[in-house]
């Protein structure tokens, strides 16, 4: 019979006095360091739907998916974070513009899952679309971002103008045109960057 090392013995002491090396996980659950790198979580609140995490992922663990024309609810942006591929590197939370609190890493470790389709996150966000086109040009809370953040520069755009009004309830959120004439009654309209080279460049 091999006789067990001088160190086994001592190891095998020590765990009888002091308790086994190992931790109870799964009856107690692991308390992870607290600068473990864990999953990724959005946050409903401060997230403003501007697609530079989805950018600056290396494995295209995010994705956005924009729903326009949906009866059930307002033009909205669903952020989407695929726990399955993603390597917790952080990046998402470095490059988000809304002091890196849109998307943070948690402690969470725990992400076994029985079916692997179900691994990923969703928030939404709502859609701001062009007044003539319909087409999303980017989140409400972007918009509204991008003007504080350029002060009174924001009168520049009546897009952003617009939308700081909209955001702060001074104008009607549904306010529509008398005039459908697609000229110059348009240009103070939230608008994306096809339809205002439109309005401004081909009209008299
Ligand atoms: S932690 Fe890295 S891999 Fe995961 S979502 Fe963020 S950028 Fe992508
Ligand atoms: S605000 Fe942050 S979390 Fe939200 S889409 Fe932009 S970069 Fe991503």
């Amino acid at each position: 019979m091999k006789l067990p090392k001088i160190r086994e013995v001592k190891e095998a002491i020590t765990a009888l006095m002091k308790g086994p090396y190992t931790s109870n996980c799964p009856k107690v659950p692991h308390e992870p360091h607290p600068n473990f790198r864990g999953q990724p979580e959005f946050s409903d609140e401060k997230c403003v739907g501007c697609l530079a995490c989805e950018a600056v992922c290396p494995v295209g663990a995010i994705a956005h998916k924009d729903i326009v024309d949906d009866k059930e609810g307002p033009p909205r942006r669903i952020m989407i974070h695929y726990t399955d591929i993603c390597i917790f590197c952080g990046q998402c939370e470095a490059a988000c513009i809304a002091n890196h609190e849109g998307i943070k890493l948690s402690n969470e470790w725990e992400l076994s899952f029985f079916d692997r389709k179900e691994a990923f996150e969703t928030i939404e966000k709502e859609l701001q679309l062009c007044e003539i086109c319909g087409s999303p040009i980017a989140c409400k809370g972007h918009l509204k971002w991008i003007s504080e953040k350029i002060g009174e520069l924001a009168y520049s755009s009546p897009t952003l103008y617009l939308s700081r009004l909209k955001s702060l309830e001074i104008i009607d959120e549904n306010i529509i045109s008398a005039l459908k004439d697609n000229g110059r009654s348009d240009r103070v309209k939230i608008l994306c960057a096809r339809c205002r080279r439109q309005t401004t460049l081909t009209t008299v």
